[in-house]
């Protein structure tokens, strides 16, 4: 098969980041019978210094007619860069705003998982390292008290200020139905997070996910309240695989989860919506002080290229092979210097992609 891919280098590591991930599209590619075709769009800082905005209504265009979106990273330096001089709406990052607008990605996914090798980095106690962890956070992405009606006032020469948090049923439906998809591809299990001991939104969105589970009778379902859901991910991340929950709840908690990992470098995301269509991109940001000087770990992008073909074209045994290589090298020590601990091999961007490349093939 052929498949379309939009790919934005964006700045700082992101062009040396994608530039890996691309070496290993094309292993995959060549072992199992795959055309990627990549189309170069801009986004972010260099996009401003091309064309003056960080995302042109063309690059947008382009994104929509690809097969999947893969992102490297945007922004730069605030202090140091005439980028961030401009409005908030036309800095580098607002681009990727407009972005997942503009392909109307409501879901977002952030995998935490626990690298075997990288154990000696995680924050959490030994029988829980021990143990081990791999669950994904499933958070809503438009909806929710980011997007409801706000407003600064002053009454009776009092300050006041609120935000409004609003779902309709539709909303809800639409993230809950990528929850239980997800699960179904991993170990069958979501846990729903709200506080329905408190507020209606939450009371809602409880019973809306409960509906969309009878569609879901492979897939066990689980209700826990965000504030617990807070303690259990440092007490016991083992419990968990799908991890369900609202924007604020979401950005919480896949912050929380990612830190309890040790290894934010290594961390994979996606954004979905309701077509196969994704955006696919690292957690982390397009690390300025690295940039350039073939020190960044391309791991975190090339896990992500791995969800795009898993969930974007079904590809499920080329994703775990990705999977499995990312594996492997650690095995073999080699380390980018952001995961280098003694006695291990220090390797560059470029070796790091060639090792996992060689694994594949
Ligand atoms: P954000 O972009 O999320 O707002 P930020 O710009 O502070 O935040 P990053 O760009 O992720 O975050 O950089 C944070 C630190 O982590 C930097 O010191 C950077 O060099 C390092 N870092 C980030 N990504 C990588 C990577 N892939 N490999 C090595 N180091 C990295
Ligand atoms: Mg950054």
């Amino acid at each position: 098969m052929k498949y379309n891919i939009a790919v934005i280098p964006g700045d700082g590591i992101g062009p040396e980041i994608i530039r890996e991930a691309k070496k290993v599209l094309d292993t995959v590619g060549k072992k199992y019978g795959h055309q990627f075709c990549y189309t170069e769009v801009l986004m972010g800082g260099v996009s401003i210094d091309a064309t003056g905005v960080p995302l042109t209504e063309e690059a947008l265009e382009t994104a929509k007619k690809s097969d999947s979106v893969l992102l490297g990273a945007v922004g730069g330096h605030v202090g140091q860069s005439n980028w961030y001089s401009l409005p908030p709406n036309q800095r580098p990052e607002a681009g990727l705003l407009q972005l997942r607008k503009g392909l109307e990605l409501f879901a977002n996914l952030r995998p935490a998982l626990l690298f075997e090798e990288l154990k000696a980095a995680c924050p959490l106690r030994d029988e829980i390292i021990r143990e081990g962890f791999d669950f994904v956070v499933v958070r809503e992405l438009t909806g929710g008290l980011y997007f409801g009606e706000r407003k600064t006032y002053e009454e009776n020469g009092l300050r006041k200020a609120y935000d409004t948090l609003a779902y309709d049923e539709e909303e809800i439906r639409r993230i809950a139905k990528w929850g239980f998809e997800i699960a179904r591809k991993r170990k069958k299990k979501v846990c729903s997070v709200d506080k329905a001991n408190v507020i209606d939104t939450s009371r809602l969105w409880r019973q809306v996910v409960k509906e969309v589970s009878a569609d879901y009778p492979d897939v066990e379902l689980s209700d826990m309240l965000v504030d617990n859901c807070a303690m259990q991910l440092v007490k016991n991340p083992g419990q968990f695989d799908v991890i369900l929950t609202e924007n604020m709840f979401g950005d919480i908690l896949s912050d929380e989860a990612s830190m309890v990992t040790g290894s934010i470098g290594m961390l994979s995301s996606a954004s979905l919506g309701n077509s196969k269509l994704g955006l696919y991109e690292p957690s982390h940001g397009s690390a300025p002080d690295i940039a350039g000087q073939n020190k960044a770990n391309p791991i975190a992008t090339i896990l992500s290229a791995a969800m795009m073909l898993r969930y974007s074209f079904d590809l499920e045994e080329e994703a775990a092979a990705v999977e499995t290589a990312v594996q492997k090298v650690l095995k073999k020590e080699y380390r980018t210097v952001d995961i280098l601990s003694e006695g291990k091999k220090l390797v560059g961007t470029d070796k790091m992609g060639d090792l996992i490349a060689e694994e594949i093939r």
